[in-house]
């Protein structure tokens, strides 16, 4: 019946796992995962569990005893360190081969660094992992202990929820973000300016267009930002939130195509008929030849289910809307849909005082996409509408006495 290894126990390379199983497969399934836990949540390493709102039993993605109920076999701490495609082979760090008729990669991505003279102090800290978060707590509270600032780099959606939960810790907090407003790729420019006004009424000291010269440190650990005008901004703590490099490097070193990414069609599949890819290490080829990248559970879930299907024999395009979501402070901002090329924006409820409110982006005079700040009906509308390709006028989406849900029926 086989064999499929799933490089990667994450979000997409366990529910690759599993979805192979409901999905009939009777084989042998091994998933692999270089980080010494089971599989987790990452979301909260930035939110609830960093802010000691949750704990580590919630972090659990599924518990390895569950996942030895389906006959999955996991193995943790195990590094795959290369993959002859040939002999349809596994190399792991030790030496050990491990032979597969069916291959999953699903290896995630990791944090970019910043080639920063002090940069690589061992207070200068990225966050991808479960190891990753606990430094990161530790240094919060010994910046706790001693009164010290933290400084965030890069106003992305990670830096930023960072930010949040230092500022709840009464932290002071120091947000650096190179480009003229926050989250510029992802976010309106109506809602980057809500959002440095969210941070700014926390306390949180944003500095936009910065540019940073280099990390000064004493007894060997960062003490200060210092920027290109020579402002210094103290601190006990950098975190990077600079963004991702996909690991795709097991699969360029195999010659399979990949560009930011394991090139991917919309069913999981790469030009290898046996191999398939999932999650934040692929680039998806879309019709137009462009590469879609999305980093986010949705995208993992999704791919992991059509990487499975693959697999099967049984392609199964990924086309839903894409959505994410991210907490700071008591905002939820949840996104549906891509909003990169939009050309006019309406909004739906009270912007101003910010308590719930949706903007719908249009390109064209169509809906692309609907970004929704504690207005989760919105959003899950918002999914329907785009789903369906329904758009309404800009005038109906900004009439919050109109019923969108009409437009469904
Ligand atoms: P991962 O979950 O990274 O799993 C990949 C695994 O493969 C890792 O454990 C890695 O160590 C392992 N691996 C890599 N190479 C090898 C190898 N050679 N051998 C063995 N194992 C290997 N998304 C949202 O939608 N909403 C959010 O609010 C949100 N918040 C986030 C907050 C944080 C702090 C982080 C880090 C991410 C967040 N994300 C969020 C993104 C989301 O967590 C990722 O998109 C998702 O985890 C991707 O899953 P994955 O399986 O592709 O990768």
């Amino acid at each position: 019946d086989g064999h499929i290894v799933i490089v990667g126990a994450g979000q997409a390379g366990t529910l690759t796992a599993e979805a192979l199983r409901s999905g009939g497969f009777s084989g042998a399934i091994t998933l692999l995962g270089d980080e010494p836990h089971g599989p987790y949540h990452r979301p909260p390493l930035s939110k609830a569990w960093l802010a000691g709102e949750v704990g580590d039993a919630q972090l659990m993605l599924r518990a390895p005893e569950m996942l030895a109920k389906k006959g999955i076999t996991l193995r943790t701490g195990v590094q795959v360190e290369a993959m002859d495609r040939t002999s349809a082979t596994l190399r792991l760090a030790g030496g050990e081969t491990l032979a597969y008729t069916g291959l999953v990669l699903a290896t995630g991505a990791t944090p970019r660094r910043l080639p920063l003279d002090g940069g690589d102090a061992p207070n200068v800290l990225p966050l991808r992992s479960k190891d990753d978060a606990s430094a990161i707590a530790a240094a919060l509270a010994r910046c706790a202990e001693q009164a010290l600032p933290v400084v965030v780099i890069g106003g992305g959606f990670i830096g930023l929820e960072v930010a949040a939960t230092a500022r709840k810790k009464g932290l002071a907090v120091t947000v650096l973000e190179a480009a003229p407003r926050l989250l510029g790729r992802v976010l309106s420019p109506g809602l980057s300016a809500w959002y440095a006004a969210l941070h700014r009424s926390h306390g949180v000291q944003l500095v936009l267009d910065a540019r940073i010269d280099r990390i000064d440190t004493s007894d060997g650990l960062a003490s200060a930002v210092v920027m290109a005008d020579g402002t210094r901004h103290a601190c006990g703590l950098v975190v990077l939130g600079v963004g991702v490099s996909a690991n795709d490097g097991l699969a360029a070193a195999a010659g399979l195509a990949c560009e930011r990414g394991i090139i991917v069609d919309a069913c999981g599949r790469t030009a290898d008929p046996r191999i398939v890819a999932a999650g934040d290490c692929t680039a998806r080829r879309l019709d137009d030849g462009s590469l879609l990248r999305l980093e986010s559970v949705q995208n993992a879930t999704e791919q992991a289910k059509s990487a499975a299907a693959a697999l099967l024999g049984q392609p199964r395009p990924f086309t839903a809307t894409p959505w994410f979501w991210s907490d700071q402070y008591n905002k939820k901002l949840q996104m549906a849909g891509l909003s990169a090329g939009a050309d006019a924006w309406a909004v739906r409820g009270d912007m101003d005082s910010g308590a719930s409110f949706s903007v719908y982006h249009y390109r064209g005079g169509r809906l692309i996409a609907v970004d929704s700040v504690n207005a989760a009906k919105d959003h899950l509308q918002a999914r329907k509408l785009l789903d369906a390709g329904v758009s309404p006028t800009p005038a109906q989406a900004s009439d919050s006495r109109f019923d969108l849900g009409s437009l469904l029926a």
